[in-house]
């Protein structure tokens, strides 16, 4: 067991086992999850390192581990991929449908972003975590905490670059008296997941986990460079889109499109093994497939989304139609099949 604190609060935890007996916990992170390639870049373990000494620069580390980490084991324990059973599928639901809110825009049919608002005006959360951006489109986490924050408007929408929802979820936490909303790919939503069963402020606190369908993302440095040589001026660019197998992005002065395998080259090794498209652990997970242009797909899974999307339809402010399953199974059999780049466990 070891103690771990969050604020005010400590809890006691069960560690593994240490695969590398006489190595630090860091070490056995690092052995076996980031030089085996299967992180993620979740930053799980960054959000709950006591000594916050875990960084996501140049791929995730801890540079000074020799002389901070103090081996207690927090990271290995709720890293989603240290004993890692890969999800895959459409998962369960109680309701698969396909929504448009009518009062925001967003990616799709802004219904992520009208899951939180609501949410937030039905009391359950008083924040939801977001995943803006800057002018040259590096990711900013914002904590929306009023509808009226939404006049941000890159707030909604696909950035195709890794976000720090988790370490932004550390601090929400830890100042929230309703509760939490998160948005995240399939690894972010397994890494609230693992929190959530470990330790008590997580379950407590995290009120509703929306799961975005993801096939790839990418490292900023990376995709930037790679859309630059293509043309695209960032000043300029108001959307970028993946959207059958092409990877589209709009600027206001006309569009660059290419195909999305030429983007194989810079995919970050964690999502090359990666099976999850629909983010089967969310409480609702959203995509643009299955859905007529302009409208959201939704799969509601758990209790709390359910509550949401009645009072959604109670106030009429989404649109709703039919979302057809089938044409999520190309994607779900793509991330299905990377099963096989899984490295054995050490
Ligand atoms: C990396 C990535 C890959 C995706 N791949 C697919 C795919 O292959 N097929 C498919 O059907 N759908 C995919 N999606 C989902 C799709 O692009 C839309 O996000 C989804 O349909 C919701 O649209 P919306 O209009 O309801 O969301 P909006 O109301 O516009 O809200 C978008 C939400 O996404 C959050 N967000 C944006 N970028 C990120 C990010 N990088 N990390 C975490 N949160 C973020 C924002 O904070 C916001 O809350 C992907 C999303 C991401 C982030
Ligand atoms: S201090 Fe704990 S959580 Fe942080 S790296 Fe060391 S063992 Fe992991
Ligand atoms: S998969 Fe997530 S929790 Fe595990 S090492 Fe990578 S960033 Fe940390
Ligand atoms: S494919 Fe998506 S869910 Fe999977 S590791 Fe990459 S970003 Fe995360």
């Amino acid at each position: 067991m070891a103690a771990i604190a969050i604020g005010e609060s400590e809890w006691e935890v069960a560690i593994p086992e240490k695969p590398l007996k006489d190595k630090l916990y860091f070490e056995n992170l690092k052995a076996k999850v980031i030089d085996t390639n299967l992180c993620s870049r979740c930053l799980t373990c960054a959000c709950i390192c006591p000594v916050d000494g875990i960084t996501a620069v140049d791929g995730v580390d801890f540079p000074d581990y020799e002389a901070k980490c103090t081996d207690c084991g927090a990271c290995v324990r709720v890293c989603p991929r240290f004993v890692y059973e890969p999800k895959s599928g459409l998962g369960s639901y109680i309701e698969f449908i396909a929504g448009r809110s009518k009062r925001f825009a967003g990616q799709d049919g802004a219904m992520v972003t009208e899951l939180l608002v609501s949410a937030m005006e039905m009391g359950m959360i008083d924040r939801g975590l977001f995943a803006g951006r800057d002018e040259k489109w590096a990711i900013e986490m914002f904590h929306v905490r009023d509808p009226q924050q939404l006049a941000i408007t890159t707030l909604g929408g696909t950035k195709y670059t890794f976000a720090d929802v988790l370490p932004a979820l550390k601090k929400a936490v830890r100042f929230t008296k309703r509760g939490v909303g998160v948005v995240g790919t399939p690894c972010i939503v397994s890494g609230v997941r693992k929190l959530q069963q470990e330790f008590p402020i997580f379950r407590e606190k995290v009120k509703l986990v929306v799961g975005l369908f993801c096939t790839e993302n990418f490292h900023y440095e990376d995709i930037s460079r790679y859309l630059k040589e293509k043309g695209v001026d960032f000043d300029k660019l108001i959307k970028t889109d993946i959207t059958k197998g092409k990877f589209i992005a709009t600027m206001t002065d006309g569009e660059v499109k290419f195909k999305v395998k030429e983007l194989e080259e810079i995919l970050p090794s964690g999502c090359n093994v990666c099976t999850d498209f629909t983010a089967v652990e969310s409480d609702a997970s959203v995509g643009s497939v299955g859905s007529a242009p302009g409208f959201s797909t939704v799969a509601v899974r758990e209790e709390p989304a359910k509550k949401v999307i009645e009072y959604i339809k109670e106030k009429g402010y989404a649109d709703f139609g039919e979302a057809d399953t089938s044409q999520l199974n190309f994607l779900i059999g793509h991330k299905k099949e990377r099963e096989k780049n899984i490295t054995k466990p050490i």
